[in-house]
């Protein structure tokens, strides 16, 4: 009697640490920081301003970009 591989359970859907979605790709693109214009991109549940001196945060809340400069997580200040 052999047991062998046994039976393979169907490929699971869910992914560790799930992603929380990404955005869409032509909203990430007309999206832009606006504290110094600059594109962001998506981290997570973080868009992040792609400008070096800028770097600032913007939450995503269920699935919605906070674009907001009060919102933002500014790093070099936190
Ligand atoms: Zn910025």
């Amino acid at each position: 009697m052999s047991l062998g591989a046994g039976s393979r359970g169907e490929e699971a859907g869910a992914e560790p640490g799930g992603s929380a979605g990404l955005l869409d790709a032509g909203l990430l693109e007309i999206l832009a920081c606006p504290d110094c214009r600059s594109p962001v991109a998506q981290d997570g549940t973080w868009l992040v301003c792609q400008d070096q001196r800028c770097a600032k945060r913007y939450p995503i809340r269920e699935g919605i970009p906070v674009m907001l400069v009060e919102e933002a997580v500014d790093p070099r200040q936190a």
